[in-house]
């Protein structure tokens, strides 16, 4: 085992560098026998004990001041492929999985655009991808099996013979101690048709239960200050691997992939620098905007493309072209009124406060999923807006306004993804969800070893005599 315990000060910063932690311990597992014994041993392992996998959260979910941070990287191995399930260790990468799985003919479910995130963070916080017909958008909802070392440094498996523990398993977030196997069902590789189609925002929301209606996913890239929505729409066309299967187009998916990663938050942090004037920057994002939704319709486009092309290896550290985001899922009958609510909000917001998001926001549709204890999409399917931006100043500020916006509307967040979120927030979502997650995680940590104040902040707030205490507000 590597690790490092001292007095000296250690720092471990976010994927970009937004969030810093210092923790008095950082530990570099390279075994589930190296993380049982982090767990037993608190005098050089002070709580809360954290795993990291990629430091990719744009929440501060990963903080533990004064703690353990657990570094998963060193614990990537893929141990096992069935014929339907894929097995790896809680600091695999995503996008290895959907690589090893694409070498044998198999494919993930859910092929989210980020491939770096660690499968141990996959299985138990929220994930998104827009669903695809018939299936769930959040990873989480294909795993059916998890080694977890607990905070008392025993293993505990859970698997589908414990459906409730399952559950709760799938949002426990590293509070019921770290994942360190997953199992995780796969399927048959599948050629997927790919295409864009731009709408005026009134009208996408008009459309959108004709929209939902067809038999394809829906993804969206949203330009509120150019009044335009990219629609996304993906189908399964046939196995990749049948008789009749077609050459795949691969190209495709890399040029969203550049684009994406690359050349819109360049682009954005470039006007950043160069243009001082906010008109004249805003302008030419503006028409970077315009660009972007033509080139969309025009280019991505394609029959057979195959879907862990999708994933983005993005690099260790953000560099020059990182960029961050906040989500929230609404319940898809209020979606099309929220949707243009929320053009007007930043409208509002840009005009009152002299300050806008640099970068879109994006969207995606995830069917209902009961699944985990803490899904967004519980009681039915939502639409989510999640916006994006180089996070210039302001933009903390923006969320919180924001934040207010979704909830007042009765959208979720996702602990892991949604920055700034209130134990009131978190309880309108949750409700008393909330509470039997943390009856779970009191009968699992009843020390609160691994329970650090981002989570103790939103879960039910304790009495002094330890009792769960009621809804906040
Ligand atoms: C550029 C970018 C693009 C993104 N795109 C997407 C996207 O397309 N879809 C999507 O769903 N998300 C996306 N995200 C968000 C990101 O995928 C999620 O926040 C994910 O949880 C990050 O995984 P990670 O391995 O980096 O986990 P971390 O951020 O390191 O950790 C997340 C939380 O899980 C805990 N944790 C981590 N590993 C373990 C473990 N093994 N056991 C127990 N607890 C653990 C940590 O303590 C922390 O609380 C994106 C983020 C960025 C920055």
């Amino acid at each position: 085992m590597r690790a490092a315990a001292g007095e000296k000060q250690i720092v471990v910063k976010s994927w970009d560098g937004t969030f810093v932690t210092h923790p008095r311990a950082h530990a570099k597992p390279t075994s589930i026998d190296d993380v049982v014994a982090i767990m037993r041993d608190p005098e050089r392992y002070p709580a809360p004990v954290r795993a990291r996998g990629s430091g990719h959260s744009p929440a501060n979910c990963g903080e533990a001041d004064g703690g353990t941070i657990v570094d998963m990287r060193g614990m990537d191995r893929i141990l096992d492929v069935g014929e339907d399930t894929i097995t790896a260790e809680g600091g695999a990468l995503y996008i290895d999985l959907a690589k090893e799985l694409e070498r044998r003919g198999l494919q993930l479910h859910v092929n989210t655009e980020i491939g770096c995130l660690t499968i141990g963070s996959g299985a138990c916080c929220a994930t998104k991808d827009a669903s695809m017909p018939g299936e769930h958008g959040q990873i989480s909802a294909y795993v059916v099996g998890m080694k977890i070392v607990t905070p008392s440094g025993d293993v505990l498996e859970v698997t589908e013979d414990d459906p409730e523990l399952l559950q709760a398993a799938r949002s426990s977030y590293g509070l019921f101690g770290i994942v360190c196997e997953v199992t995780i069902r796969a399927r048959p590789l599948q050629q997927l048709s790919v295409e864009h189609r731009t709408f005026r925002v009134a009208q996408f929301a008009d459309l959108l239960p004709e929209l939902i209606a067809t038999d394809a996913s829906l993804m969206f890239y949203l330009f509120p200050f150019v009044d335009r929505v990219s629609v996304e729409f993906r189908q399964y066309v046939g196995d990749a691997r049948g008789p009749g299967a077609e050459r795949p187009n691969r190209t495709t998916w890399k040029l969203r992939n550049f684009t994406w990663r690359t050349v819109a938050p360049g682009a954005a942090r470039l006007a950043e620098a160069c243009i001082p004037w906010r008109p004249a920057r805003y302008q030419l994002l503006n028409w970077f905007d315009s660009s972007l939704h033509v080139a969309l319709d025009r280019l991505l486009r394609s029959p057979v493309t195959l879907p862990p092309d999708q994933m983005i290896r993005y690099p260790d550290r953000a560099g020059f072209t990182g960029f961050t985001s906040s989500i929230w899922g609404f319940p898809e009958p209020v979606f099309g009124r929220a949707l243009n609510e929320y053009c007007d909000f930043v409208r509002r917001y840009d005009r009152d406060r002299k300050w806008r998001a640099n970068m879109l926001a994006v969207g995606y549709r995830v069917d209902h999923d009961t699944s985990s204890l803490l899904s967004y999409s519980y009681d039915g399917p939502v639409l989510t807006i999640d916006p994006v931006c180089t996070g210039t100043a302001g933009w903390v500020d923006f969320l919180d306004s924001f934040n207010g916006f979704c909830s007042d509307r009765g959208a979720s967040p996702l602990l892991n993804q949604t920055r700034g979120v209130t134990r009131e927030m978190a309880r309108r979502a949750f409700g008393d969800r909330l509470d039997t997650l943390e009856a779970h995680r009191r009968r699992i940590d009843p020390a609160d070893r691994v329970l650090s104040d981002f989570f103790r902040a939103v879960l039910p707030a304790q009495t002094p005599a330890g009792d769960v205490a009621g809804p906040v507000s």
